[in-house]
């Protein structure tokens, strides 16, 4: 049977694979979201109008930290499964706007949360994140480890949503998942992050920055994977709260990264190295043999794989726009780009 999904956030990068995979399974989904400004919100227009046309789909303009509205819109469509995706992201921009990070991701999940327990929902899904593992010493990092190094006002406000979310699990006995996702990339991934600024950098035949030596490491885990995992964690049936890594356990350097790009771009680049970025870890790898366990979570694509199916989709939106690649939008300055 198909299931009926509530989807914060569904018109930003993650959000809107998920609902193209709902909507291609059959499932009704409800998008909430308030098409911030944090990157430019025509990309977020253009993410949604591929699910326009679907009959099974109905997007709402709204806030999350609209506690009302979220409590009727909820009430008004009875999802079986919410998938909460909608938050700030950004370790760097939440050192600069910590209340903003504050209210949006804890404020605006807590409103979720309430919204669920009045309407009876059944199933919770939260976004995390790999940076609540913060300065984590024991690697790889799995979920029984004590988080005690949070490095950014992002990985509080992504910590303390965990909490919040296990608090309404465990008082009014709805299933719940935090999903930690590692490092996330594909085809519409936030301009801010480092795979879609240096692209669109080295297609303009302009340098790129690194931050450190280089050697910082990142689990990146390709989109479709983390979708997969979502889908998973709304189908399989266990009990609580859970918290569950979705990582592709696979570190790889800063310089191996941009290596793979070049070879998917088939363009060679120019490296800059600049410091250490405030809020930055050296290493992000993921344990996801819980995930494994009990999800039956297998990442499937290699960097190698998802980077060259990244670099069509690159090729393929400037076919659409009959643009050359390199006049595709560049939205951020490097100030500003997260790992
Ligand atoms: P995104 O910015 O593309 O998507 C987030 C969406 O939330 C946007 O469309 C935005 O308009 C919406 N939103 C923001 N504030 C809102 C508000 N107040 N009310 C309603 N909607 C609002 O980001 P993404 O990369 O797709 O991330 C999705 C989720 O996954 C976030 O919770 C993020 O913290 C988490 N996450 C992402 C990554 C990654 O690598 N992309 C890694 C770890 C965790």
């Amino acid at each position: 049977m198909h299931k009926r999904y509530l989807v914060t956030g569904g018109a930003g990068f993650i959000g809107s694979h998920l609902i193209d995979s709902l909507l291609q399974a059959g499932a009704e989904v409800v998008c909430i979201d308030a098409f911030h400004d944090y990157y430019d919100p025509s990309r977020k227009r253009a993410n949604v109008g591929r699910h326009l046309v679907h009959d099974r789909y109905r997007l709402v303009e709204a806030d999350i930290r609209d506690a009302g509205r979220m409590r009727s819109l909820v009430a008004e469509h009875r999802p079986e499964v919410i998938v909460h995706l909608a938050a700030r992201a950004g370790v760097r921009a939440s050192i600069q706007e910590p209340y903003l990070y504050q209210e949006v991701n804890v404020g605006g999940t807590l409103n979720l949360l309430e919204a669920a327990r009045c309407a009876g929902v059944k199933k919770f899904i939260n976004a995390s994140s790999s940076s609540v593992y913060g300065e984590n010493p024991k690697i790889p990092f799995a979920e029984t480890d004590a988080l005690l190094c949070p490095t950014s006002p992002y990985a509080a406000s992504k910590l303390s949503a965990e909490a919040l979310v296990h608090v309404y699990a465990r008082q009014y006995g709805f299933t719940a998942a935090s999903l930690r996702f590692f490092t996330v990339y594909g085809p519409r991934q936030r301009p801010d992050m480092a795979i879609s600024k240096f692209s669109s950098l080295m297609l303009r035949g302009k340098p790129i920055e690194i931050y450190g030596d280089g050697t910082a490491r990142r689990d990146f885990t390709y989109v479709e994977d983390i979708v997969r995992g979502i889908r998973l964690a709304a189908d399989v049936e266990f009990c609580g709260h859970q918290l569950f890594n979705l990582g592709c356990a696979e570190p790889v350097k800063l310089t191996e990264l941009v290596d793979e790009l070049e070879r998917a771009l088939a363009i060679k680049a120019e490296r800059l190295y600049g410091p250490t970025q405030p809020g930055d870890v050296p290493l992000t790898y993921s344990d996801i043999s819980k995930a494994r366990r009990i999800l039956g979570y297998v990442p499937q694509v290699s960097l190698r794989q998802g980077l060259q199916r990244f670099a069509r989709s690159l090729s393929d939106q400037a076919q659409l726009h009959s643009l050359p690649p390199q006049s595709l939008p560049l939205a951020f300055e490097p100030a500003q780009m997260a790992l």
